[in-house]
């Protein structure tokens, strides 16, 4: 296999932070072990094993939760030598972490940045929206600590990226939130629609964000963000990056916009393996590291329900004139037979496409 991508959750669910929104802690009420507790030493081997035999070009390890830096910065130092250990000569390797920064320090960062690491860190905007939902164990308020850990990473050189959590709230607020993080120099960022849990019709919890909203947000955002990028600011946003790059032909990275789920390689902390970081419950677990014939593998899996499903789109999707472009977004936003999010994604591309075709022309 060419390039192999995999998510370590090497903390399972376990986190120092109480968010009011959090999607894994959902899932992990809907299986049977809600916590495998922390990754073991013969685990993390097997699966830096394994992945490096897979990979024939590239290989992409990316550790999230849970909280993954609860692991502890020993956890990493080994997985550098394992890494060390089995890498093919000429397998180019990436390390990612995806973090909510509260354990973050001078020590983490001189490790993250020797190891050249993408650190994604969870900050939804400014103090006011953020310390409304992402509270830690004992309800005390988190922003500051993060900011503090971020502005180190930044001094020291790693290369950080915000991901927002969009609410209901703090979608009304995408304005200040995008000029704050760019005032505080953060230049790439990611804004994802909070999840509502499982199964549940959407659009019911005090945050849940609406398509009416997020529509909103879209569009005001596109906004800041093209005025930045035509007067040659370099600000990332990842869904209008991966929407670009579908107008110039290529494949986007972001999965919820290829048109089909695709394989994830989530590990668990016991070894576990799952398609994805959304379905990370006991009835789509497709292995364990451990098995002897578990191979890491891209693409979709056929005769596995979860990629079936995963083929489907809305009934409107046939037919409607952005399919090109949005190709029905998301498996998560099916709780219903339409997308949910379909009147916001229909709405802003009538209203940006015209400048995201510029765009897509004149960027290289
Ligand atoms: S459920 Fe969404 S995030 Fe998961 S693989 Fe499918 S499109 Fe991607
Ligand atoms: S805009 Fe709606 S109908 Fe059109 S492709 Fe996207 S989800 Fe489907």
């Amino acid at each position: 296999m060419k390039h192999v991508q995999l998510m370590i959750k090497p903390a399972s669910s376990n986190c120092n932070l109480r968010c009011s929104y959090c999607f894994y802690e959902d899932e992990c009420k809907n299986r049977e072990v809600h916590s495998y507790g922390f990754m073991k030493d013969e685990v993390l081997e097997a699966v830096v094993r394994k992945a490096l035999e897979a990979a024939e070009i590239s290989c992409t390890f990316g550790f999230q939760g849970g909280e993954p830096t609860l692991a502890g910065l020993d956890f990493y130092r080994k997985f550098i030598a394992y890494t060390k250990q089995y890498k093919k000569p000429g397998t180019r390797l990436q390390f990612c972490l995806q973090t909510n920064g509260t354990l973050l320090d001078e020590e983490w960062a001189d490790f993250l940045q020797e190891n050249h690491f993408l650190v994604g860190i969870s900050l939804d905007g400014t103090r006011e929206i953020h310390d409304r939902n992402r509270r830690d164990g004992k309800g005390k308020e988190t922003f500051g600590r993060i900011l503090k850990n971020a502005k180190i990473l930044q001094k020291k050189g790693v290369e950080v990226n915000i991901l927002c959590v969009l609410t209901r709230q703090s979608a009304k607020k995408i304005t200040s939130i995008y000029q704050y993080l760019k005032k505080e120099g953060f230049y790439y960022h990611q804004y994802i629609p909070c999840l509502d849990p499982l199964g549940e019709k959407q659009g019911q919890h005090p945050w849940s964000l609406t398509p009416e909203v997020y529509q909103r947000a879209l569009q005001d955002l596109f906004d800041l963000w093209f005025e930045d990028i035509r007067s040659g600011a370099m600000v990332s946003v990842r869904e209008f990056d991966n929407w670009l790059c579908v107008l110039k032909g290529y494949q986007p990275e972001a999965c919820a916009q290829t048109g089909r789920c695709s394989m994830q390689n989530i590990v668990e902390a016991n070894g576990d393996i799952f398609p994805c970081d959304f379905y990370v419950l006991d009835e789509h677990r497709i292995g364990n590291i451990a098995d002897e014939e578990f191979q890491f593998f891209e693409g979709v899996l056929k005769e596995k329900p979860f990629f079936q499903e995963g083929m489907k789109r809305g009934a409107g999707c046939k037919d409607c004139k952005w399919y090109p472009l949005c190709r029905g977004g998301c498996k998560r936003d099916y709780a219903e037979e339409e997308n949910y999010f379909c009147p916001a994604y229909k709405g802003f591309f009538t209203y940006a496409i015209e400048r995201m075709e510029w765009l897509a022309k004149v960027m290289r």
